[in-house]
């Protein structure tokens, strides 16, 4: 049971108006942080992984890892390959055992993200129980987020996405409107609720057929998040502010201690460091409690 797509997961937060968490990770410690995080909280989890790092780890190396903790833990767990723009790389990774795949072909023309994302969901859906998530407009980094949603063309189209999702049977859909990757560098970034909330009406207002992701969590707000939650997001992407909890425990760490040579010293702060922030997320995103 621990071992599983993000389908199921991502429906019930759908339908019962909560969000799951997808954690970035970048080495084996932080994934044992984030399980050990989730399993205090008893949510469903998904790990996130990105290209460079998957590489770096050794593909083999990440989904043994993986498949060994979540056999044991209550908890269902997917592993996600996060912004794979090389068909071909994400069709290894089904194979190799990552369990959803996002295929972000979202800087092709439309007719070309939709002959990419329809041959990963194929091949994926053929090559075992491997779940799909696609992007639509631009999710900029935070240098380009105004210019990303003053220009209504960079940003999802509600009737384009009900029609993509349609035409590639894709699991799940990131609609650009208008969150970054990143920090950004105001308290209240452009974000288009309303947009989110006509797709979601579009595509979910009858029955949870694709559920939406919301990628950029990093730096928005609980009062944000609420929103996009209410609006119909289930899946937010959370990265940047992982990866800056690591690396300032890590730096406060070593600062502090200069004479410590026990690299498992370092290794236990930093690790409690990112359960900490995890756990945050999960309260804010409302998961605590919802793993079966
Ligand atoms: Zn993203």
């Amino acid at each position: 049971m621990s071992i599983v797509n993000a389908r199921e997961m991502l429906k019930q937060a759908t339908e019962k108006g909560y969000a799951v968490g997808v954690f970035n990770i970048t080495n084996i410690i932080q994934m044992e942080a984030v399980v050990e995080a989730h399993e205090e909280a008893r949510a469903p989890l998904i790990i996130q992984t990105s290209v460079t790092p998957s590489k770096f780890l050794g593909e083999q190396v990440l989904v043994a890892v993986y498949r060994t903790i979540s056999a044991s833990a209550s908890i269902p767990i997917c592993l996600h390959l996060d912004h794979c723009t090389d068909v071909d790389y994400c069709k290894k990774c089904a194979d190799f055992g990552w369990t959803n795949i996002m295929i972000d072909a979202s800087k092709q023309p439309y007719g070309e993200n939709i002959r990419q994302t329809r041959d990963v969901v194929n091949y994926c859906h053929a090559a075992g129980d491997v779940s799909v998530e696609s992007e639509l407009g631009i999710v900029s980094g935070v240098e380009d987020q105004i210019q990303v949603v003053e220009d209504e063309s960079l940003l999802c189209n509600p009737e384009e996405a009900l029609r993509f999702v349609e035409e590639t049977g894709v699991d799940f859909l990131a609609p650009a409107i208008g969150t970054a990757h990143g920090v950004y560098r105001t308290k209240n970034p452009r974000v288009d609720f309303e947009r989110l909330g006509r797709i979601s009406v579009l595509i979910n207002g009858d029955r949870v057929r694709t559920p939406l992701v919301v990628h950029g969590g990093t730096g928005l707000s609980a009062d944000y998040v609420k929103r996009l939650i209410a609006m119909g997001g289930s899946k937010f992407n959370v990265s940047t502010d992982l990866k800056r909890t690591w690396i300032n425990a890590v730096y406060e760490y070593i600062t502090a201690h200069r004479e410590e040579y026990d690299p498992g010293k370092l290794d236990k702060h930093a690790k409690n460091a990112m359960k900490a922030k995890v756990l945050e997320w999960i309260t804010m995103l409302g998961s605590a409690g919802k793993a079966p």
